[in-house]
């Protein structure tokens, strides 16, 4: 069924709904508003809740196959509106388009991969007429707060762990970016009963709302570690399962033995895809001191080589920041970096494009700076921007612990033609994803979380269908026994 792209409306139990009051979100690379979208209120947040708690009663019970049926359909689906979905992906976000439709690609791919996974019932004994049987039950009803800078892959996983273990869900995109997670929901209505999919866009205050709510369940949540931190303390009011995916600040080893030019390339890529605003993107180097100089030589010309603008502009690779208090974040670093040691070999011109015409988004010129303190802010803080610090080593168990020495523990990569070394090095990084020579990657089988203040819980895999359930151990004995000495 063709949908229409250009109004917007929440979902509530299948059916879309309007709010008195509308908020307009602006286009980060002009500065000019977006379309009205709802901003919801309490009452439109007890209405999402009465109606999944009752979607719950039936999603619960059906198979898993007719909700795996239902999920692929889905994923289908969303590849067939990639093109509207990513024009809208691009306008809030500021994405170049080719990026929005990877996104869309990505996620829709992840979908069959993780629907081969399979919670089934197992037997653990069967001894003497007595069964012992432990199976996965869905939560209830997950509440799913997803941030600003992927919002169509944040919540389409979200969505697909949750609802294929039989929950039902309220999504709340990011108030910077709902217009993909508003249209996904609508979409999903085709496949899923009503009530199984909700959505509501709103304010800062509906995210307080519904962690304090006691009709839901779970928090399945994604941002930044400070806001992580309320919603765990606010769940703990009404003991809802949470799932914290959080900050990243992941470190690229670079081995002396690379092809220099191929690795700059790569690492230039993986730090600056969409405009560094990427949770996994890589956030500081260390690169071994006999090749350093040749390694930012390279990668300062890989990196000139990214055409910086609209995201509808052809070619264009890196876009503005996602929005207005970002960008003042991300040139706070730069004012930093100037004030602290580290030279700055590439960008750090934030007035650039203040004065460029036609450009009145908010855009950062890719910047490196070489050798920062180890303890400088732009070592250890992710600015969520395209900025990359470069550090280099000597010593193996030195750049081990150097990479270990934070809280932030998402992601690291290692890269070399000494793969064992690489991989020996990668097996003691404390992150939950490690790459060698290669860097971001994910499948919809293989279970995603952060160590440390980056996370609680998983995604994907089957660990993170887990996630969304009760454990439930059965005993049965064929036939009651006496007790003896009665
Ligand atoms: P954020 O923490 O400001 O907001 C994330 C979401 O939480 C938004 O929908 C927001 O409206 C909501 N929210 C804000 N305050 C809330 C509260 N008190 N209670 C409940 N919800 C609340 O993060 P952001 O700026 O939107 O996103 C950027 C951050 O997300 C970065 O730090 C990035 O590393 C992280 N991120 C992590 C992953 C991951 O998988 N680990 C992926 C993408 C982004």
């Amino acid at each position: 069924m063709a949908m229409d792209f250009t109004t917007f409306t929440n979902i509530i139990g299948g059916k879309a709904t309007t709010t008195a009051e509308t908020q307009q979100p602006i286009n980060p690379s002009t500065r000019e508003p977006n379309p009205p979208v709802p901003l919801s209120t309490k009452k439109d947040l007890d209405d999402a809740v009465e109606a999944a708690r009752k979607a719950f009663k039936s999603w619960s019970q059906t198979t898993w196959d007719a909700r795996k049926s239902m999920l692929l359909k889905y994923a289908n689906a969303i590849l067939d509106n990639k093109a509207e979905l990513a024009v809208l992906s691009t306008r809030e976000q500021g994405k170049p388009l080719m990026i929005a439709v990877l996104e869309l690609e990505l996620i829709a791919g992840r979908m069959p991969d993780l629907a081969e996974i399979k919670l089934e019932e197992e037997l653990i004994s069967d001894v003497q007429g007595r069964k012992v049987t432990k199976r996965y039950m869905p939560l209830g009803v997950g509440g799913l707060i997803v941030p600003w800078n992927f919002p169509v892959m944040l919540l389409v996983a979200k969505i697909a762990n949750a609802v294929l273990t039989g929950n039902t869900v309220i999504c709340k995109p990011s108030p910077f970016a709902p217009y993909t997670g508003l249209k996904l929901v609508e979409l999903a209505q085709q496949f899923f009963p009503p009530g199984v999919i909700n959505i509501l866009s709103g304010g800062d205050n509906l995210g307080p709302w519904m962690t304090a709510h006691p009709g839901i369940d779970k928090i399945s949540f994604t941002g930044s570690i400070a806001t992580g931190k309320k919603v765990m303390e606010s769940c703990s009011k009404t003991l809802k399962r949470v799932t914290l995916e959080m900050e990243g600040k992941d470190p690229a080893i670079i081995l002396p033995d690379i092809d220099i030019a191929v690795v700059a390339g790569q690492v230039a890529f993986w730090t600056f895809i969409n405009g560094g605003q990427a949770c996994m993107s890589i956030k500081k180097v260390y690169v071994h001191s006999s090749i350093a100089k040749e390694f930012v030589t390279a990668l300062i010309a890989a990196t000139k080589a990214f055409k910086i603008g609209d995201g509808f502009e052809d070619g264009v690779f890196i876009g503005p920041v996602g929005h207005e208090m970002q960008y003042e974040k991300v040139v706070g670093f730069i004012q930093d970096i100037k004030k602290e040691d580290g030279e700055i070999v590439l960008g750090g011109d934030i007035e650039r494009f203040k004065h460029s015409p036609g450009k009145s988004g908010f855009f950062i010129d890719p910047t490196i700076v070489f050798e920062p303190g180890e303890e400088s802010r732009i070592m250890k803080e992710e600015p969520f921007g395209p900025i990359l610090p470069i550090a280099t080593w000597d010593d193996e168990e030195d750049v081990i612990r150097r990479a270990n020495n934070t809280d932030i523990g998402l992601g690291a990569s290692v890269w070399g033609k000494d793969v064992t070394r690489a991989e020996r090095i990668g097996r003691r990084l404390e992150v939950g994803s490690v790459w060698i020579n290669e860097h971001m990657s994910g499948l919809g089988s293989v279970p995603f979380g952060g160590w440390k203040s980056s996370g609680i819980g998983v995604e994907y895999g089957k660990e993170g269908l887990i996630d969304w359930c009760n454990l439930q151990g059965i005993y049965v004995t064929s036939e009651a026994k006496s007790i003896g000495f009665l």
